[in-house]
């Protein structure tokens, strides 16, 4: 049963290679952003009290997503393995999710950290087209991503979870060792 935890600042492709690793492990790819930008096309409550903070750049807090994860791994169709993506964002997240597989008694889980140098983040980010994927939005969500979410690749690698990743090569590499790394 694999449980995947993709890392890695935004643009590193962590969406793309999420998506293509759950096919080809045929487990549900659980994207917060995915999830939250649904929840804002949609007008929901979530989306509503989610908004400001992802047209910012900004993290969304965290009692916004803490029952709606634990809910989702508790779905029927997560019970062969899962893979997060854009969760834990920060280190009281990591830590959530830490207690909570826990309590389900569900262990080994491999975090993967997509490494990819800042210059080409920016230049991936601008040809994406997303709303939040101005220059302002995208300095402002690599500064926190290294405020507050790079910590939580240190909180993997004590618990000896973490491997990292050469995420500036072709698409299908990156997969390729993706599928090496899980494996192993
Ligand atoms: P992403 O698609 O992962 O780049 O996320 C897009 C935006 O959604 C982020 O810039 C945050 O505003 C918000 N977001 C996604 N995941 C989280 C999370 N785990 N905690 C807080 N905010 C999040």
């Amino acid at each position: 049963m694999s449980k995947i935890i993709f890392l890695g600042p935004p643009g590193a492709g962590k969406g793309t290679q999420a998506k293509r690793l759950a096919d080809l492990l045929n487990i549900p790819h659980i994207s917060t952003g995915d999830i939250l930008r649904n929840a804002i096309a949609a007008n929901t409550a979530l989306g509503q009290k989610a908004q400001s903070y992802v047209d910012k750049g900004e993290l969304v807090p965290d009692e916004l997503l803490l029952d709606l994860i634990s809910d989702r791994l508790q779905q029927t169709d997560a019970a062969n393995g899962w893979i997060l993506d854009g969760f834990p964002r920060n280190v009281s997240q990591a830590s959530f999710l830490h207690e909570l597989l826990k309590n389900l008694n569900q262990s080994g889980i491999c975090a993967v950290n997509l490494e990819v140098p800042d210059e080409v983040l920016v230049t991936r980010m601008l040809g994406r087209g997303r709303k939040d994927d101005n220059q302002e939005t995208i300095r402002r969500r690599l500064e926190v991503y290294r405020n507050e979410t790079a910590p939580v690749i240190s909180f993997y690698s004590e618990r000896d979870a973490l491997k990292s990743i050469d995420g500036d090569r072709p698409m299908e590499e990156v997969t390729e060792s993706l599928k090496q790394v899980v494996a192993s």
